[in-house]
């Protein structure tokens, strides 16, 4: 089958929207405490040595091995105590010992720490049980990090782990790009918000929350536009409004070539549409345009394509507004657990299940794929990523996955009701 010429390829489509997401200039100083998921605007430089000294990785007694071999001796003196925080007030010399316990400064002649563990205490005096060799449980100062060294580099998005390490080295504040203020609106006649009673003909609108979930959940800025008839006059006005005041515009529904679908003509009276129709499933009608300063992103209303088309387009261009890196989704290799029917023409992101088998990622589908069940989100842990000219795949196959938590900052966890 002939490849539908009107289609721009997901990664063409993907190149094209990283020309036209360029970095805002604005940047600010944010407290650690709110910086998770703030883009770094410029390196952070490492101000101390972490540790900041030669500190006791055990409880145990602090010594010179050197001195212990030369003396042959393996009963020491204790002569003082460092614990954390308190640190001791003498050095260790030959045939004696410092009491020390974790995250203590080892004192000045102590070349080791001997666990509680192989010592016997006597008293005043202890007696090694065990061989010791120099630097053992030690942590040597800046072993960690180093003064100097750049921790992050300007244009990473951080995460919490980076900034635990950031608070560890000192740092109270860093210097990142602004949040992106995103404007959100949903599209149709049909729509009525969740709460309200169902008219005739009418569904509740999820993809306002969805969206607003998600771009809340990466820290953009999100306005709320409502939800807006289909309605040329209307559809314009609400996208004028919207791009005068955020970076990003993000409409969803009336963006296919039905009868009521006005966002495309609504965007070109308004602005420019840079590309239209991307060979997706789900997700074909996605247009990426311009009003004004803004970059607007007609996603298609069913909420499965709305959702899968953030993922892909809108996401990745926040990060580049936000000064990030581009970097493409982490994919990994999986067994297919089902039958897969795909015609070639479009490449095909469906939801799957993915848990380990004897060494392997085995992947199920949730189901029935169409575009408009949420439902095929309920268990899914990735994407199943299925090749543009790839044609019908059976149980065995290969194919690639993307991971997909639903919450944030927690480890991937196996899934509840796993289909066997
Ligand atoms: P459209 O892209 O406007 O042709 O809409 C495609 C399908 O998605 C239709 O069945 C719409 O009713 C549905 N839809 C559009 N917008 C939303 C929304 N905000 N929430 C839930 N479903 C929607
Ligand atoms: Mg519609």
């Amino acid at each position: 089958m002939l490849l539908n010429p009107k289609l721009l390829d997901v990664d063409l489509a993907i190149e094209k929207l990283g020309a036209l997401a360029r970095p805002v200039a604005e940047c600010e100083d944010v407290p650690l405490a709110e910086a998770v998921g703030r883009v770094l605007a410029e390196d952070v430089v490492v101000p101390i040595d972490l540790p900041p000294f030669d500190a006791s990785a055990m409880d145990g007694y602090a010594l010179n091995v050197a001195g212990l071999e030369r003396e042959g001796a393996k009963r020491l003196r204790v002569v003082g105590r460092s614990a954390a925080g308190m640190p001791a007030n003498t050095s260790v010399g030959q045939g004696e010992a410092v009491r020390i316990f974790t995250g203590a400064v080892l004192p000045v002649g102590a070349d080791a720490v001997l666990l509680q563990e192989d010592a016997q205490r006597q008293g005043a005096w202890v007696e090694t049980t065990a061989p010791i060799e120099p630097g053992q449980n030690v942590r040597k100062r800046g072993h960690d990090v180093a003064a100097g060294a750049v921790l992050c580099s300007a244009g990473h998005k951080l995460g919490v782990y980076d900034l635990a390490w950031m608070a560890a080295c000192g740092i109270a504040e860093l210097r990142a790009r602004r949040r992106i203020r995103v404007a959100v609106v949903s599209t149709g006649d049909e729509l009525a918000l969740p709460g309200q009673p169902l008219k005739p003909g009418q569904i509740y609108e999820s993809n306002r929350f969805a969206l607003d979930c998600l771009l809340r959940q990466r820290g953009a800025v999100v306005a709320d536009y409502g939800c807006v008839a289909d309605d040329l006059d209307a559809i314009r006005d609400a996208l004028r409004k919207a791009a005068a005041e955020a970076d990003v515009v993000v409409a969803s529904g009336g963006v296919s070539v039905g009868d009521a679908d006005f966002v495309k003509s609504a965007v070109e009276d308004v602005g420019s549409i840079e590309f239209w129709r991307v060979a997706l499933k789900p997700g074909k009608p996605l247009a990426v345009g311009r009003i004004g300063g803004a970059l607007f992103f007609g996603l298609p209303g069913n909420p499965v394509s709305t959702i899968i088309t953030y993922l892909l387009f809108v996401s990745p261009a926040i990060d580049l507004l936000e000064g990030a890196k581009a970097k493409p989704p982490l994919t990994l290799p999986a067994v297919l657990g089902d039958s897969v029917r795909h015609s070639k023409g479009r490449r095909e992101y469906m939801r799957g299940t993915m848990r380990e088998r004897d060494g392997a990622l085995v992947v199920r589908i949730t189901g029935d794929q169409g575009s408009n069940r949420l439902a095929t989100f309920a268990n899914a842990n990735c994407l199943v990523v299925i090749e543009r000219d790839a044609g019908s795949l059976q149980p065995g196959d290969a194919v690639r996955v993307i991971p997909l938590p639903s919450v944030p900052a927690h480890p991937m966890q196996v899934p509840e009701q796993v289909p066997e």
